[in-house]
């Protein structure tokens, strides 16, 4: 009969969420407190203080929010821009889809720019769209950083420099979900106005944590935005938070293991981070290429460091192998998302090594599920035009869990 807990040590390979470092499990150990009391107020001013480093920022306000990335791609939108607004936005994946789906929601008007699944953001194309609109009448431009469904990494300091080409004045807002806390991120220099995370990514945290940056630029245009916010307002966050105060019970557990989480991402240093990224995400790909696999992402221009989407041979469904693994090693890895549904899987060889209690962690098969019963959701049927990718060939398709 089937268990919800099988026997064992499961080896959670998807990325996200990722496994829990045990200084993290240690630190978030601790009894309840009242976040009223005298101490709060220092201990919450140092974690919003020590987000900065994973944005690479000095000027940008943090936010942190009990929620997942979703809610902070809401804090984003909502706290910026108003019904009607018009934004661009690249799909190239489920996420970047299920983000402008989110904006459609919202009443926004979203130009919508469908690049192949297994490449990003093209700044050739902002830079074209962004000249055009003599009106200026686009507010946001939204990038999904690290799509985390095709293993695909954008290039955000690109997009800027398109940007500033076209001479466009709309905010850039960035969904960095799989990227921030594990690849390079300047937030300040590549001039980002809100940048999105979550707790189960990088940071190696239980997912509940939404966190969120705004520059200056994006904290003045909330002053006229107009879509409804109430939970996610940062107008109740800087009221409260200056002080060290919040507006809502915070998730204390979890801001101890963020702490902790960030004092090792500290310790190690964030280019050697970054670094460690590419060495295992580079020990993972030609890992692929020495089985004679294929990567998702052709052009290396695009690959990700953080997670890599291999294609499963042509006949072979994943999702068999996925639930092989679970079955026979206790091996929890990922299926394809959306449109690469039963055609790839994904390895996740971020984690820094002795984190884990294999030391061969890296190197393991990761999945790409992230168990989200999203798939489903009607998704861009559009990628199919000649881009000659077998695993794009097949929309639609839902994924079983
Ligand atoms: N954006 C990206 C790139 C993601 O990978 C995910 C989740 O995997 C999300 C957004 C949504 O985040 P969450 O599931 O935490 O709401």
């Amino acid at each position: 009969p089937f268990s919800y807990v099988p026997p064992g040590r499961n080896h959670l390979f998807v990325p996200g969420p990722v496994n829990i470092h045990e200084r993290v499990l240690r630190a978030m150990h601790v009894p309840g407190q009242n976040h009223r009391d005298p101490w709060f107020a220092q201990f919450f001013k140092d974690c919003l203080e020590d987000t900065k480093l994973i944005y690479g920022t000095k000027t940008a306000t943090p936010f942190i929010f009990s929620g997942t990335g979703t809610g902070g791609w809401e804090a984003a939108l909502t706290n910026t821009l108003s019904p009607g607004d018009k934004v661009l936005c690249f799909r190239y994946g489920l996420f970047s889809h299920l983000w402008i789906d989110m904006m459609q929601r919202l009443g926004l008007d979203v130009q919508v720019v469908d690049r192949p699944w297994g490449e990003g953001a093209d700044e050739g194309i902002l830079e074209d769209i962004l000249r055009k609109d003599t009106e200026r009448k686009i507010k946001a431009v939204c990038v999904v950083h690290n799509e985390t469904t095709t293993g695909v990494t954008s290039d955000i300091g690109g997009c800027r420099k398109a940007m500033d080409a076209a001479g466009h004045p709309a905010l850039l807002l960035v969904d960095g979900v799989s990227s921030i806390g594990a690849l390079d991120f300047r937030m300040d220099e590549w001039r980002v106005d809100v940048a999105v995370t979550g707790s189960q990514k990088a940071l190696s945290l239980p997912t509940g944590l939404a966190f969120v940056a705004a520059s200056p630029k994006a904290l003045e245009a909330m002053k006229s935005a107009k879509l409804k916010r109430v939970y996610y307002d940062f107008a109740d966050q800087l009221r409260t938070n200056p002080s060290g105060n919040v507006p809502y019970t915070p998730s204390l557990a979890m801001l101890y293991g963020m702490r902790e989480s960030i004092k090792m991402l500290r310790e190690e240093g964030m280019e050697n981070v970054a670094a460690r990224h590419h060495r295992l995400g580079e020990g993972a790909r030609r890992a692929v290429e020495g089985w004679g696999l294929k990567l998702l992402c052709k052009n290396p221009r695009w690959r990700s460091d953080s997670l890599t989407v291999v294609e499963v041979p042509e006949g072979i469904d994943s999702n068999k192998i996925v639930k092989m693994a679970y079955a026979k090693y206790d091996l929890s890895l990922g299926i394809g998302l959306a449109q690469i549904n039963g055609k790839v899987r994904h390895r996740l060889p971020h984690r820094p090594p002795g984190q884990h209690e294999r030391a061969d962690a890296g190197e393991r098969t990761g999945g790409g599920g992230d168990g989200h019963d999203r798939c489903g959701a009607a998704h861009p049927s559009r990628q199919r035009r000649g881009q000659g990718h077998r695993v794009l060939a097949e929309d639609g398709r839902r994924h079983q869990d």
